[in-house]
């Protein structure tokens, strides 16, 4: 447990992106810091691993700056780096949610609620919980009783609750997301459309997971995280698996890419229904000549042909 990992974002405005993802890029590297950083106008958004000792000395050193005085930072323990790499890269917007006029959330978002208030406000029946990710974030884990909108990715979002607006007018709507960012934007975009009570879970549920309070109760399955763990534990008091394999159902947690590098799709897979599949989420991946499934598993064509031949029996 020498390490750790940081999960983290600030609106705040830097003036300069590109020569701010410049200088911080050099910056993290001095502190052997690998991940992944967004820089743009409206602020930073990043997921750093390293050492104890350097991820929390760039902790320091980022509330030290004027800028970034209040971030929150989100922190797992870790036995390794959680990424190979790292990026530090200028944008244009942090989150991206397709509107016609963005939204600022220092001048407008919703009330924030603390691991607590939002536990409440799950078992509070008069109150609407949207979970504000990408579908395959949901289908690993989600809180129990969470609305699903049924979307392929987060930028939709906005489009969907025009469409089912009726459902949810009259309610209190809580919105969560991974770390919190997300649900920032998304938030005081609600209240723009006219929804009046409206709250974010502070710190997402990577904060609400550690909080010894709630211990993330409600929380059923595992949560996706954008890195090389690809998902973590959330609910230490009665954790239920509902991940369902994308072939048989069966429960599980496992999350592959399709072999087929043209379509890459993330599925649940254990790893005997995998190897029956050769790694491809149809016949049609499984067959594609592209399948990297046979090299990755040094497979001899005898091999390959003969799973093929089941599958399509
Ligand atoms: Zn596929």
């Amino acid at each position: 447990m020498n390490f750790q990992v940081l999960l983290y974002y600030q609106y705040t405005t830097i003036e300069d992106p590109e020569q701010f993802a410049k200088e911080h890029l050099a910056f993290c590297q001095s502190l052997h810091l690998k991940g992944r950083i967004l820089v743009a106008n409206e602020g930073i958004n990043g997921t750093l691993s390293g050492t104890v000792e350097e991820t929390n000395q760039y902790m320091e050193m980022m509330l030290a700056d004027e800028r970034f005085k209040d971030t929150f930072f989100k922190v797992d323990t870790a036995d390794e780096h959680a990424f190979k790499k790292l990026f530090v890269r200028p944008r244009q917007e942090l989150v991206a949610l397709n509107l016609e006029d963005d939204i600022d959330p220092l001048a407008l978002t919703g009330k924030y609620l603390d691991p607590e208030a939002f536990r409440e406000a799950l078992i509070d029946e008069n109150t609407i919980v949207l979970d504000a990710r990408n579908d395959y974030e949901y289908d690993l884990g989600h809180f129990r009783g969470a609305v699903r909108p049924d979307i392929r990715n987060f930028r939709e979002l906005p489009q969907w609750i025009r469409e089912n607006k009726e459902q949810f007018m009259d309610k209190k709507v809580v919105t969560y997301c991974t770390g919190g960012i997300r649900c920032e934007k998304f938030s005081g975009w609600l209240l723009r459309e006219g929804f009046e009570d409206v709250g974010q879970l502070h710190g997402g549920i990577a904060n609400y997971g550690r909080d010894p309070k709630t211990m993330g109760e409600y929380w059923d399955g595992k949560m996706y995280v954008f890195d090389e763990r690809i998902s973590v534990e959330i609910n230490q008091v009665d954790k239920q698996i509902i991940g369902k394999d994308w072939f048989d159902g069966t429960p599980c947690e496992r999350y592959i890419n399709c072999a087929n590098p043209y379509c890459n799709r993330q599925i649940l897979a254990s790893e005997e229904n995998e190897e029956k599949h050769l790694g491809g989420c149809s016949v049609e991946c499984s067959q594609h000549p592209a399948n990297r499934y046979m090299q990755t598993h040094h497979l001899s064509e005898e091999e390959v042909t003969e799973r093929l031949a089941q599958l399509t029996k």
